[in-house]
């Protein structure tokens, strides 16, 4: 089940509540909903009792981050949540923008004069893509700290435990021969080869690790030289190189690129610094790891889940039953576009500097109840406003906005249970 967050008067975080308990509580007048998303409660009182502490977990993915609040005692999962992000959006619209601009100083159109001398980067600058994902999740932090009694952090800091790909020894005999053997190595060449069979591309299907030239041949267990195949696959290969098998790009690509994955290390480790500045301890473990427990405690994949199975502190019995799931989509708080051009460059609209029309700003969660005419009926859903006072709601454009009410302000995200 999944928990309503509750506060004091104080706005101090308290224990979560059943949904049941907290219904009481709201029909009794104890308490008012302070929030929907997630949904919290305040209380009219002063807390008497100490909360137990939570902790608060994170899967951080390139596309989609998992979070997850778990009782360490309990293992009650008190609340999940899968946050998309919108790195490649963005470098899309920057790749855009910049499109434009060349486009238009190259045909000589009015434009802004190209920048020499700004291209010095402050200590710890990443790419914006980058800075979004860890921004993302930074935020949510700190609006579940606001509501959650959370005492510690739990991150999964590599997915990719380079250094123990490359140098098995470092890590000690010990560590290789115990229950973790084989999970590193897997999961990276799982991700690698896109969760496929390398040779028919079949999915879905259990897969092998296999040695592209094979170790009768000479062949290395060198990571480049490994590859997943199908059962099927690897039988009929036999003793052949991939060459041999009929698949000269599957040998030719022995040493792939890595920069997604040190892409997301890099965002990692921002996250870790950030987190630490918290002031709440943060454990780490790898995705190794994680997966290990995950498959322990046998649960499905998902990115709640992994979040949930981060770090050498997760309860042996978890509670995951009737969990909601939050799904949480990053949108942007809107760009800052002055003039929009049409696509041969030459100016098309100008937007105002104001945002606001009519108490209204695009991306608020609105309702509205139109009594006559062509939209006749109720429509929700996100607003696009304009100054003309006539919004687009969800999908249906041309509603005036005296039929809107405001049911969430808008905040950067769009919010959708699972
Ligand atoms: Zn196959």
């Amino acid at each position: 089940m999944s928990h309503v967050f509750v506060l004091d008067t104080n706005r101090k975080p308290l224990d979560p509540l059943h949904p049941g308990r907290a219904r009481i509580l709201l029909h009794t007048g104890q308490a008012a909903v302070f929030k929907r998303l997630p949904f919290t409660i305040i209380l009219n009182r002063v807390a008497d009792q100490e909360p137990q502490p939570l902790r608060c977990k994170i899967d951080p993915g390139s596309r989609t981050t998992g979070l997850a609040v778990v009782n360490d005692t309990t293992g009650q999962v008190v609340f999940a949540a899968e946050v998309q992000h919108r790195g490649l959006l963005i470098k899309a619209r920057l790749a855009d923008r910049r499109a434009v601009r060349r486009n238009r100083r190259s045909r000589q159109l009015r434009h802004r004069a190209p920048r020499f001398h700004n291209r010095r980067r402050p200590a710890g600058w990443l790419p914006p893509s980058l800075a979004s994902r860890a921004a993302n999740v930074l935020t949510w932090i700190t609006r579940l700290r606001n509501v959650a009694p959370l005492a510690a952090i739990s991150l999964e800091l590599v997915k990719f435990d380079t250094q123990r790909l490359q140098n098995a020894e470092i890590s000690g005999v010990e560590y290789q021969q115990g229950t973790l053997v084989g999970y590193e190595v897997r999961e990276y060449l799982l991700e690698k080869w896109g969760r496929q069979c390398a040779y028919c591309g079949r999915q879905n299907v259990p897969l092998e690790i296999e040695h592209i030239v094979p170790k009768s041949r000479g062949g290395s267990d060198r990571v480049s030289n490994l590859t997943v195949a199908c059962h099927l696959c690897n039988q009929s290969k036999g003793n052949r190189t991939a060459v041999e098998f009929g698949y000269p790009a599957i040998q030719q690509q022995t040493r792939p690129p890595l920069g997604d994955a040190a892409a997301m290390n890099v965002t990692r480790g921002l996250l870790y610094r950030r987190l630490g500045a918290s002031g709440l301890p943060v454990e780490t473990g790898s995705g190794g790891l994680t997966k290990f427990n995950r498959v322990q405690r046998e649960l499905p994949k998902a990115h709640w889940l992994d979040a949930v199975c981060v770090g050498v502190s997760t309860p042996a019995v978890l509670q995951t039953r009737g969990v909601r799931v939050l799904g949480i989509t990053a949108l942007g708080h809107g760009n800052r576009q002055m003039c929009r051009t049409d696509k041969y460059g030459f100016p098309r609209l100008h937007r105002t500097r104001c945002n606001v029309h009519f108490g209204f700003r695009t991306g608020d969660l609105v309702r509205a109840t139109v009594p006559t005419g062509k939209h006749q009926g109720t429509h929700s859903g996100r607003v696009a406003v304009r100054a003309s006072g006539r919004f687009r709601v969800g999908t249906v454009d041309g509603i005036a906005y005296r039929y809107l009410q405001r049911l969430w302000r808008a905040d950067g995200y769009a919010y959708q249970y699972l």
